[in-house]
């Protein structure tokens, strides 16, 4: 599993589909979510959706991106 972000060359080490995913909602929490302004409330990340900033939870933020990743089950 690669990141889909353009020009990330992150890469999944592990051994599993589960494993790979999970590493990749870290990834996306790590690197591709920021805490933009001091409005975002604590707990919370903004995530990139669309060019646009959404306010979510960490949680969220990996269910989210876990809707993308679920298809290779
Ligand atoms: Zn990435």
């Amino acid at each position: 599993m690669r990141c889909s972000h353009d020009g990330c060359r992150w890469q999944a080490i592990a051994a599993s589909a589960a494993g790979a995913r999970r590493q990749y909602a870290e990834h996306l929490v790590a690197t591709h979510t920021e805490q933009v302004d001091a409005d975002v409330p604590e707990g919370k990340v903004q995530v990139r959706v669309d060019d646009e900033w959404e306010t979510m939870t960490v949680e969220q933020a990996r269910s989210y991106h876990d809707r993308f990743e679920a298809s290779d089950d």
